[in-house]
Order: structure tokens, then C-alpha cells, then sequence
């Protein structure tokens, strides 16, 4: 159909470029942050045995009950405080069809995690940019006037924070939770590489708070193809949020993987601490070479050449068989790249190629 007979998008879908991160055929990925290693031979195992006994005929369990008491348990909060979605970005999808909207404005500090603001375009949702400072820090006395100028229906942290990995300290969180209540607003915690790291906000969560906190299976549960997140939050945020999901939502084969994977708690923290001294190595053998790097509490670390451009930096990695994530054209991180904590022989193959590009 030749483009002028064609129906006219939603305007503000017509302004927008799409999410795309490059799915190259290459040797090492570290572009992507997920784990670099499968869930344990176990959990594969009963997740098959499970699968007979799947009605495939019928719908799922609209709720996810079992699913949800078990993510509940595991966090240590009540079933009803527990909203799960195909992914954190589907939960986060839902929190701004339900609080978000026209006439309604949706705060977010750069740089942190594209989606946010993405989202918000997409529901309709005015997006406000707060900028963290130079070291990419957020000052919570400009946070909270932020607050008081736009009065956002939701106001997003990410910590750690994609793509500079650095964590909120919690005295911030508790000022902006209380900045948020006053209005009132939601406060939304991304947690997407929490584990990553030794703060939550989920032991923050309670009735009287309007505080959400996000989580993901795709990162330290090694689970990115199950397509699987959770929303911790009041009982009266996850009510409002089940009306804006389309019915049987979550299939019937992820409700189980994702019950099943909780018995796997200490292979996960098992995974979790290799990648974090992995992380720390990469940080030492990063602050040999010409670089900048930020401190990482996450699975990824941010870093910017001290000369030549990220593209051809990015470009020779890949020429090397080596995919981090080119971050050089984002708003504020000219020049930086992004890459994510492999499995040790993954972590060399990169180090090495960045020796030789870099040298
Ligand atoms: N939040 C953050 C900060 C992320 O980096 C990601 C994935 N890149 C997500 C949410 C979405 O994760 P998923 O939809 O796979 O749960």
C-alpha cells in the first residue's frame, strides 16, 4: 500500500523511534545484561515433569495464585501485595495504564533506564526529566522540588541505576517517598538488579506507603526467555493494576516456572556471587586501560573511553567477536558503553579485545 493511503499512526507513537538493542551473531554477549549462565539442571527438570500436568485446553489461572503466594513468601509479603506481568516492563506497563494517563505526568532522573519514559510516552503519560548531576548522583533537595513542581502521578528510581549501575542510598528513597505521599503520588522502585546489590526497598512496602517496587526473573533467576516480573506494593495498587492487564495475562507454563524457580534461591545467590566478584575483577582489570568507569552495584558496568569515539570502540569489540552495549548516542552518555558481567571466559575474551583496541 503506498505510504500516503495508509492510516496515520497515534501522534505520539509517530514521534517515537521504538526500543531496539542489536541481536548480533557474535561470540561473547554482553549487551543485554542478562545472566550469563542457565538455572539450575533441577529446576528444568521439574519444570518438565510439571508441564503434564498442564490443561492446555483451559485458560490459566486469571490470578496466578500459586505463583503469587509463592513470590510472596520469598519476599516476605502478602499475596495480595504481589502483581506479576510478562516481564518487569509489562509491570511497569500496567502501573502507568493505571496511575499514569492523560493530564497525568510520570518523573524520571537521567540518565536511567529508557523504558520509563518510553512507556509513559506510550500510555499517554507526560514524561518529566529530572537530571542527576555530573558524577550522575541524584541530590535529593533538587529531587523533592522536582516533585513539588510537576506533581507526578509516578515517580520512577531505578536502583542500581541502568545504565550507570550505581545504587540510591536509602536515606534518598525514604525522602522521596515522603516528598511522593504528600501530593499523592506513587513512587516506583526498579529494582531490576536488586540482588546485585544489598539495598531494597521491598522491607519499605506497606499499606499506608505509596511505594512500588519492581522486580524482574529475566537477570540473577537466569530466566530472560520466560518473560516474567513482579510488582511488590500495597494490596490497593495491585487491585487497581489487575484491571488495566488483559485477562490470563501470565500463560500457565510461566506461573509454574516462575513457583519453581523460588526453590532455587541459594543456586541463585550462588550465581549472584560469582558475577559480583566477576564484576569487581572487570573493574580492576578496567582500571588499567584508558577508561572512566562508575562504580557498579549491578551486573554491568559503564564506562567511557578516555579518547576516540564509543561507536568505533563499540564497532572493533564487535569486529572482535565482543557485544557490549553502545550507549555513546544516549542523552548525557556521549562516548560510553555498557557492558554486562559474563561468565569468566566471556569477562577475559572482553578485557582482552579492549586491551587491543584500546591500545
Ligand atoms: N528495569 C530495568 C532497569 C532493566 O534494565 C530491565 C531490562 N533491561 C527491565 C526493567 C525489564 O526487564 P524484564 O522486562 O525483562 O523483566
Amino acid at each position: 500500500m503506498p505510504s500516503s493511503n495508509r492510516p496515520a499512526v497515534r501522534d505520539n507513537l509517530a514521534m517515537m523511534s521504538g526500543y531496539h538493542s542489536p541481536q548480533l551473531d557474535v561470540a561473547v554477549r554482553l549487551n543485554t545484561n542478562e545472566s550469563p549462565v542457565p538455572p539450575p539442571a533441577g529446576w528444568a527438570e521439574a519444570l518438565r515433569d510439571a508441564m503434564s500436568g498442564i490443561d492446555w485446553h483451559r485458560y490459566p489461572d486469571r490470578e496466578a495464585r500459586e505463583l503469587r503466594a509463592a513470590v510472596a513468601a520469598h519476599e516476605k509479603v502478602r499475596p495480595e501485595q504481589v502483581f506479576a506481568a510478562n516481564g518487569s516492563n509489562e509491570v511497569l506497563q500496567c502501573l502507568l495504564l493505571a496511575f499514569g494517563g492523560p493530564g497525568r505526568v510520570a518523573l524520571t532522573f537521567e540518565p536511567t533506564y529508557a523504558l520509563h519514559s518510553h512507556i509513559a510516552r506510550l500510555t499517554s503519560t507526560g514524561a518529566v526529566a529530572g537530571e542527576r548531576d555530573e558524577g550522575f548522583a541524584l541530590d535529593a533537595e533538587y529531587a523533592r522540588q522536582m516533585i513539588m513542581e510537576h506533581r507526578p502521578a509516578v515517580t520512577f528510581l531505578c536502583s542500581p541505576n541502568n545504565p550507570t549501575g550505581m545504587v540510591e542510598p536509602p536515606d534518598l528513597v525514604e525522602s522521596l517517598l515522603a516528598g511522593v505521599a504528600s501530593l499523592p503520588g506513587l513512587l516506583l522502585m526498579d529494582e531490576a538488579y536488586g540482588q546485585f546489590d544489598n539495598h531494597t526497598a521491598v522491607r519499605l512496602v506497606a499499606e499506608d506507603r505509596p511505594l512500588a517496587v519492581a522486580r524482574t526473573y529475566s537477570k540473577t533467576w537466569s530466566m530472560a526467555a520466560a518473560r516474567l516480573g513482579y510488582l511488590i506494593a500495597p494490596s490497593w495498587v495491585v487491585a487497581e493494576l489487575e484491571k488495566a492487564t488483559l485477562p490470563y495475562h501470565l500463560d500457565a507454563f510461566k506461573q509454574i516456572a516462575g513457583r519453581l524457580a523460588l526453590a532455587y534461591q541459594s543456586d541463585m545467590e550462588d550465581r549472584v556471587s560469582m558475577l559480583v566478584s566477576e564484576r569487581k575483577r572487570m573493574a580492576t582489570m578496567l582500571d588499567a586501560l584508558p577508561v572512566h568507569q562508575w562504580e557498579s552495584g549491578a551486573n554491568f558496568i559503564l564506562f567511557r573511553p578516555h579518547s576516540g569515539d564509543g561507536l568505533e570502540v563499540w564497532e572493533k569489540l564487535v569486529e572482535r567477536s565482543v557485544l557490549v552495549r553502545n550507549c555513546s548516542s544516549w542523552p548525557r552518555l556521549a562516548g560510553c558503553l555498557r557492558v554486562t558481567v559474563g561468565t569468566p571466559t566471556e569477562n577475559d575474551a572482553f578485557l582482552s579485545a579492549m586491551s587491543e583496541v584500546l591500545a
